[in-house]
């Protein structure tokens, strides 16, 4: 995110401040620019035989999208609404379709706007799809997606290694690979491993990728298979704690490099990211309304909170910012301020939940000052509760050159 964008903003925002009472600024502001060029250095540094898929639950607006349409290989979408919003911009773009549940309507959604690998999560989810495939008088193109017994711990969430909805056991692949081959209408085309979310540590993430190139290389010799595609999902971290210090991205290229010569593999990996890909794109803006403190301990009140940006709720972290200091103070009384002390960021709902970072140390914030969260482009806006309250939505700007 450029900060200069964020400057333009509050300065067009301030021309507005005729009025008595001025709309406090509450704003997310997405940098398209930035989001090609960090998909453009992404894809390059990955080896040829990968390619990189967006995942859209991440942050589905038609700009991004639109952004990224030739800027990676495709997209990832887990719903048939997320299909028809990549269709929305483009008919042939590559669409891969995950998700636990998959109704027969978005089955045959999937089927009739031309998705090219379906990602099948359970036995009878492959059943149903291949008697709609029948129907048709078609063939889907599959991906089976396999939770495998073991993983790596260093993640936030985890969707593999343990019991979840996700994917099929490891134990049950074999026997469901022995009845993909009685399926008139079913191409077994690879398979798709989405285990882990917000993997913070390349090498753990490497020694991952390793894992499942080994699971594909035994079963394809077993069953006599040829798979073309490995789909290693996404779940590349991002250090909300340490912005400085991010997943190191080179590193896994440079591991991934060699692993892919040292196994000479012949299928495509695929890489279906959400969260490294837009987080660092966005940021959401919002003014401080009231300071003050209360047994011993000090609040900022912000215009905003969670139901525009749920993220550090919803995973009980403290999320990064910046303050941005506004000198003009138009009251005619005292300016409420916290100096050199730890304070906790609320926003405007009746909920002591509504808080995106605690006890956090500054050096100076006063009412009117602005607060910007970063690396707010992924799993923001569209994972928030918008409605909640009868607040104003935030604007939403997308800035583009
Ligand atoms: C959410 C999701 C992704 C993207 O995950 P990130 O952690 O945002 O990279 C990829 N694949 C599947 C199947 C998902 O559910």
């Amino acid at each position: 995110m450029n900060l200069q964008h964020l400057q333009d903003y509050l300065h067009s925002h301030a021309q507005g401040h005729s009025q008595p009472y001025h709309q406090p600024v509450c704003a997310y502001l997405y940098d398209l620019e930035h989001l090609r060029r960090r998909a453009d250095m992404l894809r390059r540094s990955l080896p040829s035989q990968c390619m990189l898929f967006y995942a859209i639950k991440a942050n589905s607006d038609e700009p991004i999208l639109k952004a990224l349409l030739n800027h990676t290989d495709g997209f990832e979408a887990a719903s048939l609404g997320e299909i028809l919003r990549v269709r929305a911009i483009d008919d042939s773009v590559p669409i891969v379709f995950g998700g636990p549940c998959k109704s027969d309507i978005e089955l045959e959604g999937a089927l009739s706007h031309r998705i090219a690998l379906i990602h099948v999560e359970s036995e009878h989810q492959l059943r149903r799809l291949n008697w709609i495939a029948w129907q048709r008088n078609e063939v889907a193109d599959i991906l089976i997606r396999v939770n495998p017994a073991h993983v790596p711990q260093h993640a936030t969430l985890r969707m593999g290694g343990q019991a979840t909805q996700f994917g099929i056991e490891e134990a049950q692949v074999p026997s469901l690979l022995e009845l993909i081959q009685t399926l008139s209408n079913i191409n077994l085309r690879g398979l798709h491993i989405h285990a882990i979310s917000n993997n913070l540590d390349a090498n753990t993430h490497l020694a991952l990728v390793k894992h499942y190139f080994d699971l594909a290389e035994d079963w394809q010799q077993r069953y006599g298979l040829k798979f073309e595609w490995l789909n290693v999902g996404g779940g590349i971290g991002v250090n909300y704690a340490d912005p400085n210090a991010p997943f190191d991205w080179e590193n896994f290229c440079d591991g991934l490099a060699r692993l892919v010569s040292a196994h000479q593999p012949g299928f495509k990996i695929v890489f279906e990211c959400g969260r490294f890909l837009a987080a660092d794109c966005g940021c959401y803006i919002s003014e401080v309304i009231d300071i003050k403190s209360a047994y011993g301990k000090h609040f900022a009140i912000l215009r905003g909170g969670s139901h525009h940006f749920r993220l550090p709720v919803s995973w009980q972290h403290n999320h990064p910012f910046l303050v941005l200091p506004q000198d003009d103070w138009h009251y005619p009384f005292s300016r409420p301020a916290v100096h050199n002390a730890p304070v906790t960021l609320c926003g405007e709902l009746c909920t002591p939940k509504d808080t995106l970072a605690r006890e956090v140390h500054v050096e100076r914030l006063r009412a009117g000052d602005r607060v910007v969260f970063l690396l707010a482009g992924a799993y923001g806006w569209h994972i928030s509760h918008h409605d909640f309250l009868s607040h104003p939505h935030p604007e939403r700007l997308f800035l583009d050159n």
